[in-house]
């Protein structure tokens, strides 16, 4: 999922990218050796609909089936008939990627490989940016996987790199050797991510953010929207975005802002009505964050949307 509108205040507009080739039902290579079909799930979260990708040929690993859509389905058995899918891999349980997991595990027999349970608190109906239940609750994997771990196809590899933040199960995979990485919901080149607590989590998002900025990778392929083909400087910009609304709202709240919607007006501009409590919850990501290093006051644990925050005031000399 990812957050749209208007990213206006000034000095962060980002240059999102929004075309996209493709039709839905049709898997297209993507990069040499990686297959791309898009589910016919399209929305304001979602872009043109979530992106499976298929590895390899012949012996291929597919991530993300995306959601329950038989005609999705369909069009991927299609597209690999004649091929064994050896496993299923899932970026993360937000269910635009899990719904169609049992279906295409029923139809292939592959084992379903993820991050697993978390334990930290997950996304409720009322924390959901889209308004609906997100969070996969039932979802067990066959296989556990942790950052580090490499998954061997026939003639591919796949490195598993952990990358908290949008979800705290969230993976990327890197194709080993070929400087490709799937980004999953984590980097996505129409739109920045959705951070939303208790699911979202803006200090871990960050870090998995920077751990990018070591790498040398030259093609991301996200979980909706087209290939990033500066994914170095597409992670800088978005660290550099999340950097100026931290400190708008940092200065929101030293000019005597102490509640979330007073920001949300300030610093969203002529934002669709039907966006602002994706807002208020991003904003809340960034207040939580700031809470957490000790720069932003609040009573309450956990912060919440209703909360009221302050600038701790200097303490006066003895
Ligand atoms: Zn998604």
């Amino acid at each position: 999922m990812s957050m749209p509108g208007p990213n206006t205040h000034s000095g962060s507009k980002l240059a999102f990218k929004t075309e996209m080739n493709f039709d839905y039902g049709v898997a297209i290579e993507v990069a040499p050796g990686v297959r791309r079909m898009v589910a016919n799930n399209p929305g304001p979260f979602t872009f043109k609909g979530t992106n499976t990708y298929i590895i390899g040929q012949g012996d291929v690993a597919v991530i993300d089936p995306g959601p329950e859509d038989a005609a999705h389905l369909s069009a991927l058995m299609e597209a690999l008939a004649g091929e064994r899918i050896s496993y299923i891999l899932i970026t993360h349980t937000h269910r635009d990627h899990t719904d169609g997991v049992s279906a295409l595990k029923a139809h292939s027999k592959a084992p379903v490989l993820a991050f697993g349970e978390t334990g930290r608190d997950r996304g409720a109906r009322t924390t959901s940016p889209s308004g609906k239940a997100f969070v996969d609750l039932d979802f067990t994997p066959d296989e556990t996987l942790s950052d580090g771990d490499v998954i061997q196809g026939n003639d591919w590899a796949l490195d598993v790199i952990h990358t908290p933040g949008h979800a705290p199960d969230h993976l990327c995979f890197a194709l080993t050797g070929e400087r490709t990485v799937f980004s999953g919901d984590h980097v996505m080149g129409w739109n920045t991510t959705v951070v939303a607590p208790p699911e979202g989590h803006m200090g871990n998002y960050l870090t998995s953010l920077e751990r990018f900025l070591e790498r040398k990778d030259k093609l991301f392929l996200p979980g909706h929207g087209g290939r990033i083909e500066t994914p170095q400087r597409v992670v800088r910009a978005y660290l550099m975005h999340r950097k100026m609304r931290e400190s708008a709202i940092f200065n929101c709240l030293k000019s005597g802002d102490s509640f979330i919607p007073q920001i949300v007006a300030k610093i969203y501009k002529g934002l669709d009505s039907k966006l602002a409590p994706a807002a208020a919850l991003s904003v809340l990501a960034h207040l939580e964050f700031l809470v957490e290093r000790g720069l932003v006051q609040c009573e309450d644990s956990p912060v919440a949307i209703q909360s009221v925050f302050s600038v701790p005031q200097p303490s006066p000399s003895p």
